[in-house]
């Protein structure tokens, strides 16, 4: 039997409520229970959460799977490592349009760009990248990003919408580069990797995150937190990464987890 550990609910009786932004328990190879995944979620007060697609067929795949359960909710995208796969983006474009306009699909993502991985040349995923941006503004739906040694180009591109709004998941960056993501009012997503990084810049950069730009995800399932290393990501998690940013930052825990929960709960309007 899993219980959630009583220190992390002593202040009031209130057991803090999270939101995992950020998982992709809908893979059809997740390799867990997900129905089990989720109730456990709850037992340990992740109450909501968002699946997020990164090809086509996952993103109905992501649709489908959230229609019937309470509390998931879906995004809809194409991760910038697939872009190669989607060389007619105008075909790509309506078929996405199809999603977005499903029960229950709260954003586009995730997108961005990734020049860690070439797996899909800088042409093709900024073509892609400013396709997405395009569904996201006619829908007006939050985006979730994804940037990883990519910033500057990103910019650029993003800077030629707007009113975009949206987080940066996985933040991984320094501290200037949350300054540039600050200045477009963007949120940012941190999940296990601050649990065990070795990069002091990245945990100033987790203590410099304002709290009402925070949210929390999990990425599952990738980046499961210390101690669970070595195991499968599941939402539930979010909350070992809430416990160690609230001690890292000098916050309460109930305050992260109220901040985070309602920040998120607008942005993906989760009602
Ligand atoms: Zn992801």
């Amino acid at each position: 039997m899993l219980k959630p550990m009583s220190s992390h609910m002593s202040d009031g009786n209130q057991k803090p409520q999270f939101v995992d932004t950020h998982c992709h328990i809908h893979f059809h190879d997740y390799g867990l229970d997900p129905d089990e995944v989720i109730e456990t979620a709850r037992i340990y007060g992740v109450t909501k959460l968002l699946c997020v697609g990164c090809t086509l067929e996952d993103s109905r795949a992501g649709t489908d799977f959230v229609a019937n359960r309470d509390g998931c909710w879906a995004s809809v995208g194409i991760h910038p490592h697939e872009a190669k796969q989607y060389p007619n983006t105008d075909q790509l474009s309506s078929q996405l349009k199809e999603l977005v306009q499903k029960p229950k699909v709260v954003a586009v993502g995730e997108v961005g760009l990734d020049y860690y991985y070439s797996h899909s040349s800088r042409q093709q995923q900024i073509r892609l990248l400013e396709a997405q941006l395009q569904l996201a503004q006619e829908y007006s739906l939050p985006v979730v990003f994804h940037v990883r040694n990519a910033f500057d180009d990103f910019w650029a591109v993003y800077d030629n919408f707007h009113g975009i709004r949206g987080v940066i998941h996985s933040f991984t960056a320094d501290k200037s580069e949350l300054l540039r993501v600050l200045k477009r009012d963007l949120f940012i997503g941190l999940n296990g990797i601050m649990t065990f990084t070795k990069d002091p810049g990245q945990l100033d950069m987790a203590r410099a995150v304002p709290m009402s730009k925070l949210l929390l995800e999990t990425d599952a399932p990738y980046l499961t937190p210390k101690p669970h290393r070595g195991t499968i990501c599941q939402p539930r998690h979010v909350e070992v990464t809430a416990t160690f940013l609230a001690e890292l930052r000098g916050e309460r825990l109930s305050m992260v987890a109220e901040a985070t929960s309602s920040q998120a709960t607008k942005l993906f309007n989760l009602v």
